[in-house]
């Protein structure tokens, strides 16, 4: 879980990558950097926190040049501290190299072994760091070749950006598990995870850059390589659940749709009896607001959530921790008292969230709570990018659904099927990577993760 954006030829490079790393914040709050290129040098900073609160207008200037790219962390792999924030950036031989990733290497860790054995030191404990250390290995002529040698190496999910002083190298692994896109601003060109970047720049997209695509980008212009032998496709249909932001265009769909779609089908499935449908906000809104319009019942917006709760928080004290969730939502009082609700969410994971609001809705009155779930049980955690807990932690890996509905203490609920999914992604059912719902894993481990 990451975004990543990068514009190459703008006068104002940095600071487009500012505003696009702004639009992609919803993909990663731990830290947040950009790398930019005068054409001579590399020019960084990272830190940790919100992409807001890290970059001002003094650290903006010390990164000069026509070319950026910038990078918003949420790990999946690797510990949250600075030294793992991204882009990762170092010199070897040739010059120097940055790279952001968004997505995880299933045989990093084999890689990484192999190469500390013969004498490679790590600076991170990141996957994205054993592409860097394949680079520099490399014998191959030219930058962007030397990085085709590297990921021919590297399995599982990658969507990538590289910058060093002359050009910049764009890829997506072979079956597109994370979103990357394309755009156009006068004659630079722009990449970033989610269309909400482009549109906020007033870039022009373009088109997705493909599945198992390469992209050299330098003065002389744009190519295009397909280098790796062609497979399925494996997009993530979770980043249409919960992950990327409604606005965005992804996967060539827009997100808003599909999830209002989710939301109709699961009304078609799940009808119940109620007054009201309520929406969780804010990811479980877009699929609400189909569930309301497919039932015909009025949507209320009977939870209103605190906008502002930062990671800055000061942890409470004990005496106050217990506050938890009522920080973010707080329900609107006497909306539904003595009312049957009906709440929908994108989804459970561990069933805690669940739990505490349905607490929430009785506090405020309601007779009866309904929960409905806009993506089937998770029953399998991710190994492509989207940070699951391990299996054990997923309550519907080893709860049945009357089970898990005890333990949320609703009166009813209901998952949206594997089927009504698959009808509302529409595309071919095999472009799409439904891993967290069915354990079909479209890349084999090179050692039995998913047993964790
Ligand atoms: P839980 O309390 O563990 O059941 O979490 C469920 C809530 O977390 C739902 O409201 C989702 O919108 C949200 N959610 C789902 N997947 C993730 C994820 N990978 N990271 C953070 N939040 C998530």
């Amino acid at each position: 879980m990451c975004g990543i954006f990068g514009i190459f030829n703008h006068a104002e490079a940095s600071n487009l990558t500012y505003l696009g790393l702004y639009a992609l914040q919803h993909r990663g709050q731990e830290s947040a950097g950009i790398v930019s290129s005068d054409g001579t040098r590399l020019f960084h900073y990272r830190q940790m926190g919100h992409v807001s609160e890290i970059f001002t207008r003094d650290t903006l200037k010390k990164l000069p040049g026509r070319n950026a790219m910038g990078h918003v962390r949420y790990s999946t792999a690797g510990s949250s501290e600075l030294k793992n924030a991204q882009p990762f950036v170092v010199d070897y031989a040739h010059g120097g190299i940055s790279t952001a990733h968004n997505g995880n290497l299933t045989n990093a860790f084999l890689i990484r072994s192999e190469l500390e054995s013969s004498g490679s030191i790590f600076q991170s404990s990141m996957d994205t760091e054993v592409i860097v250390h394949l680079i520099a290995h490399s014998k191959e002529k030219s930058f962007v070749e030397k990085t085709i040698q590297a990921l021919r190496q590297v399995e599982g999910s990658y969507s990538l950006l590289f910058l060093t002083e002359h050009e910049m190298v764009v890829a997506r692994d072979p079956y597109g598990f994370r979103p990357l896109v394309m755009g156009q601003l006068k004659d630079s060109f722009v990449f970033a995870s989610e269309t909400c970047a482009l549109d906020l720049i007033n870039a022009e997209y373009v088109r997705e850059v493909e599945p198992g695509e390469v992209l050299l980008i330098t003065a002389d212009g744009i190519q295009s390589f397909k280098p790796f032998a062609q497979t399925r496709n494996a997009q993530c249909v979770f980043e249409f659940i919960y992950f990327a932001r409604p606005d965005s265009f992804i996967f060539n769909r827009n997100v808003y749709e599909v999830r209002k779609l989710l939301g109709r089908q699961l009304a078609k499935e799940s009808p119940v009896e109620a007054e009201m449908v309520v929406p969780i906000p804010d990811s479980g809104f877009p699929a609400t607001v189909g569930y309301a319009a497919e039932s015909k019942l009025p949507l209320e917006l009977g939870m209103i959530r605190n906008h502002y709760v930062g990671r800055t928080f000061i942890e409470p004290e004990q005496s106050i921790r217990h506050f938890g969730v009522k920080i973010k939502l707080n329900p609107v009082k006497g909306l539904m008292s003595g009312k049957r609700v009906i709440t929908v969410d994108d989804s459970i994971v561990r069933g805690t969230t669940s739990r505490k609001i349905i607490k929430m809705f009785r506090a405020a009155g309601a007779k009866e709570v309904h929960v409905r779930i806009s993506s089937p049980p998770i029953t399998h955690p991710c190994f492509f990018g989207i940070d699951t807990p391990q299996k054990s932690e997923l309550i519907a890996s080893s709860h049945k659904i009357r089970e898990i509905q005890k333990y949320i203490t609703a009166n009813s609920l209901h998952y949206l099927s594997l089927e009504g999914l698959r009808s509302c992604v529409k595309n071919d059912a095999e472009n799409f990577c439904y891993a967290c719902f069915t354990g079909d894993y479209p890349v084999p481990f090179p050692m039995d993760l998913t047993k964790t």
